[in-house]
This record gives structure tokens, C-alpha cells and sequence, in this order.
């Protein structure tokens, strides 16, 4: 089993990254470029062993774990490193990118002739690593070269093997972070209106927290329409276009009610806005009747 394992970048993920693996018993180098930085400190005072170049990082440890700011950051910071300091590394980037820059990333690797190179993606914050929220998306070389390191990463969390693309954990981060930005751009709205909502205070309505009505009555609400996020796949799957319950007349009514009280009330609905000019432009093919998967066609330019 792996004894020692490298961690670049101690910013928030990478030092909750670097604190799990000492927590799994790991001797754990760590390199950040800035040393006065609180995960830096957390994870020197957990036994961290700080290297103060990031070749002599890599050089310490056979499996290093990539967490920086973005791909640009991995260049600038592995490019001064020599060729032989990568010969037989396991490298597994964790900094969060897309499919083409994974892709870009993985042939740099192999010119320079790196054991194993993964490219992954955290689904989580850096208080659930280590927890059973903890998720982390992995792609590149094979289901047995991942068999190598599946027992260290699993510190980290819950592990999903993604095959051998090295883009294909970038791209459904982005699939899954699509889904999250959704809900978040609904939720953003929701609070804007809240907090501008002037009739039932008029009407002298006992004041609630935004905080309340959210947990109490949207947490509630969406946990109940969760299913139908698969049922929406399904019918794109399907080619069912007519089979979904609220169609597009019914979804486009009650969006443009929403914007409407938005626009009453002074809230910028331009989050959902989009949304309800494709429930538009679908009413418009007559395609009124059909449900939201069929939107999905619009999207991918069909
Ligand atoms: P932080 O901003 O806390 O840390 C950024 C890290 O990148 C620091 O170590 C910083 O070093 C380093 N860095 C930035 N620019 C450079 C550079 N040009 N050269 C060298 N080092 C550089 O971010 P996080 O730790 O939160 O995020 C790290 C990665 O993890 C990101 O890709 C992020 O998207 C991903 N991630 C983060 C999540 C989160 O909730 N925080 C969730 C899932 C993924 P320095 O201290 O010197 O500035």
C-alpha cells in the first residue's frame, strides 16, 4: 500500500485533500506557492512535510495530488520541473477544468513520460472531504491502473471510475454542476423576490426568515420533484415528446407569471428568463402540447 503521497496547491481543497490523507495515515509533502496561507499552517501543524520547490514535491513522493487554481496555474507551476522528475509519477489532477484542457493536460503529461496521469473532479466542498458527502469523478488510463490508487483516494471520498477518456471526469462535472447551477439560479430568484415582496407585508403577514421559507416550503417542494429530473431524461431518451404531464403551454404560463410578479416587485428575473423564451419559441412551432424534454432539441440545435 501506498505509504506517501505529494499534495500542490494547499488553498482550501488542497489542504482539506492534504489533512485527509494524514488522517489515513499517509506521510503527506505538501508545496503551495504562497506559505502564509491558513491551509498551509493546518496542514504543517497535522504533520505536513513542507517542500519549498514544487520539483522537489514531485520528486518526493511517487503519486501527487494536483489541486490548484485553474490549468493555467499547473503549467506555470510544473514547468519547472525537469523532465526526469516525472519519469514513474502517478499524477492525479484534481483542479477543476474542462474536458479539452484534461485532454491537453494528459498528452503534456505523456510527453514527459509520467507512470500514470488521471484527471479528476471533486463534486464536493472542502468540509465534506473525508465524509460520506465526499464524491470524486476520476477518468484516464484503465479500471487496473485505477485499481492502484482507488485505496489512497478514497480517503479523500467516494470514488467513480469514469473509463479511460481523460476529459470524461471535466465533462460531467460540468453535467452535474449544470444541474446544480440550475437549481441555484432558481433558489437566487426565489430569495430576490422574497426579500423585495411587498403585499404580504402590506397585508400585515407575521414576518418570516428567507431562511425559513426555503427549508420549510421550497426544500420540501423540490425533494418531491426530484424523480421527475430522471423522468425528464427518460422521455429525452425515449424520443417521448408528448408524454410529459406539464406540457409547454402550462410551463410557459406559469413562467411568465413568476416574471411577471418579478417585474412587480423589482427582482431581476433574467436567471429564468431564457428559460420562458424557449417555452415561447416552442409554443410558437406549435408545439404546445409536448413537454420539457423536448426542449433538449433546441438546445443541442437540432
Ligand atoms: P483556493 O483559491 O482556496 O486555492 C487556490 C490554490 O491555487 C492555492 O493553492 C493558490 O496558491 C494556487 N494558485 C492559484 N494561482 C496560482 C498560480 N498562478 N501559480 C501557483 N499556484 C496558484 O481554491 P480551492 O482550493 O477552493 O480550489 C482549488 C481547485 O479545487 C479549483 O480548481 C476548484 O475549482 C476546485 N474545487 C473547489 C471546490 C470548493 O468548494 N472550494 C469544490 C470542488 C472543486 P496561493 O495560496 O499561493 O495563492
Amino acid at each position: 500500500p501506498q505509504q506517501d503521497i505529494t499534495v500542490l496547491g494547499l488553498g482550501a481543497m488542497g489542504s482539506a485533500l492534504a489533512l485527509a490523507f494524514r488522517k489515513a495515515g499517509l506521510e503527506t509533502h505538501v508545496w503551495n506557492r504562497t506559505v502564509d496561507r491558513p491551509g498551509v499552517k493546518a496542514v504543517l501543524a497535522d504533520g505536513g512535510q513542507l517542500k519549498d520547490t514544487a520539483a522537489s514535491a514531485l520528486e518526493a513522493s511517487s503519486l501527487i495530488i494536483v489541486c490548484l487554481y485553474d490549468y493555467e496555474s499547473i503549467y506555470s507551476v510544473l514547468s519547472t520541473a525537469s523532465k526526469e522528475e516525472f519519469a514513474s509519477k502517478t499524477i492525479v489532477n484534481l483542479t477543476n477544468g474542462t474536458p479539452s484542457e484534461a485532454r491537453a493536460m494528459s498528452s503534456w503529461m505523456r510527453e514527459r513520460e509520467v507512470l500514470q496521469y488521471f484527471d479528476g473532479a471533486i463534486m464536493n466542498t472542502p468540509q465534506h472531504v473525508g465524509t460520506p458527502h465526499a464524491f470524486v469523478l476520476i477518468s484516464g488510463e484503465d479500471e487496473q491502473a485505477f485499481d492502484t490508487i482507488s485505496t489512497t483516494l478514497r480517503s479523500i471520498g467516494r470514488l467513480d471510475f469514469l473509463g479511460s477518456e481523460p476529459g470524461a471526469a471535466a465533462l460531467y462535472d460540468s453535467v452535474l454542476l449544470a444541474g446544480m447551477y440550475g437549481m441555484f439560479g432558481g433558489t437566487l430568484t426565489a430569495i430576490a423576490l422574497l426579500s423585495k415582496a411587498s403585499s404580504p407585508r402590506e397585508k400585515g403577514t407575521p414576518a418570516v426568515s428567507t431562511a425559513a421559507v426555503i427549508a420549510e416550503k421550497l426544500i420540501p417542494m423540490l425533494q418531491a420533484l426530484l424523480p421527475s429530473l430522471v423522468e425528464t431524461a427518460e422521455y429525452f431518451d425515449a424520443k417521448d415528446w408528448r408524454g410529459h404531464p406539464a406540457n409547454n403551454s402550462v410551463q410557459e404560463g406559469g413562467l411568465r407569471n413568476i416574471l411577471a410578479t418579478c417585474e412587480d416587485e423589482g427582482v431581476d428575473a433574467g436567471l429564468l428568463r431564457y428559460h420562458h423564451e424557449m417555452f415561447g419559441e416552442a409554443l410558437k412551432d406549435g408545439r404546445g402540447e409536448e413537454g420539457m424534454a423536448g426542449l433538449v432539441r433546441d438546445l443541442v440545435g437540432e
